[in-house]
């Protein structure tokens, strides 16, 4: 694996996205269940009040950027992370190797539909997947969910829950998952589902996928504004830390 990028105290694996889907699927062939989770800055900044997220984070098995603003950030650090890794990207990469292997996905969370909607899209994007099964995200009883993800035999399980939720139900579940990888990724469920839209290419190759979320988004506005103060923070961290 390689070295850490630490921002503001969450490390992140500084990784091309071949080599994250490479390392991913790598995971697969241990005998315990590995963690992968795709922080942006607004978790990592809501990491450093809360312990158990930032501790949940740094004892991942691969940490991925999953935002310009901690591409940005990690350059006050001078050693800044490769590129952004988007996890729904991330993802869906691992899905068509999945496909083509026939290591089966179980999808859990997002709202009572959405997981099932994002499975039937999924099998028709890339023949050959195979889904051992779906759960909404809006569960109260954890057993009964280990149970199922386990008895459905899956390989790979995405925790789409919302952070700080996926990042320490992964952490707490993981010993008792037979599954050999989870990976946190937020939203994800209900793009593959078709019910939330990425920004086109052009966005996210500018480096404005966030602006094009709040547009369609406006009510993210409260999270959003955590950026600059995100920036300033680990501008600050960064200096106090000698990096710059
Ligand atoms: N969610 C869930 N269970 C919960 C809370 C949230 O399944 O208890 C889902 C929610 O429906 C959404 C996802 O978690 O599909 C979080 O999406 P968001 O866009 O906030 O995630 P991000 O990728 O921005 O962290």
């Amino acid at each position: 694996m390689s070295d850490r990028v630490t921002v503001l105290g969450v490390g992140f694996d500084n990784l091309t996205f071949t080599d994250a889907v490479e390392t991913a699927y790598s995971m697969i062939k241990h005998e315990r269940a590995h963690t992968i989770v795709t922080p942006n800055s607004e978790i990592v900044y809501a990491a450093r009040k809360n312990p158990g997220l930032t501790d949940a984070l740094n004892r991942a098995d691969l940490v991925v950027a999953d935002g310009i603003g901690v591409v940005y950030a990690s350059r006050f650090y001078k050693t800044p992370v490769k590129c952004k890794i988007a996890g729904i990207e991330l993802g869906e990469a691992l899905l068509k190797k999945l496909s083509a292997t026939g290591e089966s996905v179980f999808l859990l969370g997002s709202k009572p539909g959405v997981a099932e909607l994002a499975a039937k899209n999924l099998c028709g994007k890339y023949p050959g997947l195979s889904i051992a099964g779906t759960h909404h995200g809006y569960f109260e009883d954890d057993d009964s969910i280990v149970e199922l993800i386990n008895k459905s035999g899956a390989r790979v399980v995405f925790v789409c829950l919302g952070a700080p939720k996926q990042e320490l139900w992964m952490t707490r579940y993981a010993p008792r998952l037979n599954a050999r990888l989870l990976l946190g990724l937020g939203g994800s469920l209900d793009a593959y589902a078709g019910i939330s839209k990425r920004a086109p290419e052009i966005w996210i190759k500018l480096g404005l996928e966030w602006f094009y979320r709040l547009v369609k988004q406006p009510t993210r506005i409260g999270r959003m504004l955590a950026l600059p103060k995100f920036l300033f923070a680990a501008m600050v961290d960064a200096a106090k830390r000698g990096k710059v």
